[in-house]
């Protein structure tokens, strides 16, 4: 039987081993701006790939668009690259090689849309947006959610590409190595957007981290984990080791504390304290929180050095160094 120790300590130590590597722990001179109200529109996303799922948020608000419409055409562009190794298309897969995608959405009215596990789709997000639109429930998974899928007309493909097939042949030799800390290996996007006229939506979706074991979930499709918005309030997304978002509902606690009248900035920073304070691995980890309120104020934090995030803001598109724990 595999427990959870002997998965960390053997079949899985490339697994975590490679979610976590390559960031050396040290200061951070992070160069995020003091927060300051700023404007709406915006569109922000995690990473600097995020600038282009901004870019076509974007256009779909300066033309009257809503964050809805804007967010999952954002993450759509992301899901769709190749190039991507954590996020749909071209993601890495699990270590049976299957490439399993979790993905969620939500809208200003408060309704949420969620799948998880799901394979051969190449746009979770959208089909996450039917789950929320269509159906009288929130989250389908794995065999259920590409049936939904299917039967909503979606089109069945294959996502492993070639490139990450070979990584995960070579991962199955190498299996032993030591963890090493590598952001490439995980990095979901989660992208707020706020519409002209103050709306708000969030989406999430990543392929997970690489090589998990076959039907794990992360953070990233949990509704209050791995994104969470409140038209009153603002929206927060999560990035990173998913199991420390779960355990510490870190998009949710952002927005609850923004609603207490925290700053997007100071929200995320006590949401990776949470982390610190409560998970005894946390050194060897990477999490990265993203926020705004609804003046457009936007702030983030992460655990470890390395983090950045992309604003789209006063029709400057641009990528923001964060402000680390370590
Ligand atoms: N949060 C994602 C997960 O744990 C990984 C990532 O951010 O890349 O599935």
């Amino acid at each position: 039987m595999t427990t959870r120790r002997n998965f960390l300590s053997s079949t899985a130590k490339g697994t975590v081993a490679a979610a976590l590597g390559g960031l050396s722990v040290g200061a951070c001179t992070g160069t995020q701006p003091p927060s300051t109200a700023k404007s709406i529109p915006l569109a922000l996303s995690t990473w600097p790939f995020g600038t282009k799922a901004n870019d076509e948020a974007w256009k779909i608000m300066a033309a009257g668009g809503n964050a809805l419409d804007a967010v999952e055409a954002g993450v759509k562009v992301i899901e769709a690259a190749p190039e991507n190794s954590s996020v749909g298309y071209g993601g890495l897969p699990d270590r049976d090689g299957r490439v399993t995608l979790d993905a969620c959405i939500m809208n200003a009215a408060g309704d949420a849309g969620s799948v998880s596990c799901i394979e051969h789709i190449m746009h979770p997000i959208s089909v996450a947006r039917r789950v929320m639109e269509e159906t009288p429930h929130v989250m389908l998974v794995g065999d259920g959610a590409l049936q939904f899928a299917l039967e909503e007309g979606f089109k069945k493909e294959n996502l492993l590409t070639e490139k990450s097939r070979k990584a995960w042949e070579e991962w199955k030799l190498q299996a032993q190595y030591e963890p090493v800390i590598n952001a490439e290996l995980h990095d979901t996007i989660g992208m707020i957007t706020i519409d002209a006229a103050g709306d708000i939506a969030g989406a999430c979706t990543t392929s997970g981290l690489a090589f998990k074991m076959h039907g794990r979930v992360g953070d990233s499709p949990v509704i209050g984990a791995g994104m969470y918005v409140d038209n009153e309030v603002g929206g927060a997304a999560a990035t990173g080791m998913g199991e420390l978002v779960l355990k510490t509902l870190g998009s949710f606690l952002i927005v609850e504390l923004m609603r207490r009248g925290m700053s997007p900035r100071k929200a995320c920073e006590e949401a990776i304290a949470r982390i610190v304070h409560k998970q005894k691995d946390y050194k060897k980890m990477q999490v990265g929180y993203i926020a705004t309120n609804k003046a457009g104020d936007v702030g983030a934090y992460s655990l470890q050095p390395g983090f950045s995030y992309a604003l789209y803001q006063n029709d400057e598109n641009k990528v923001v160094e964060v402000n680390s724990y370590l």
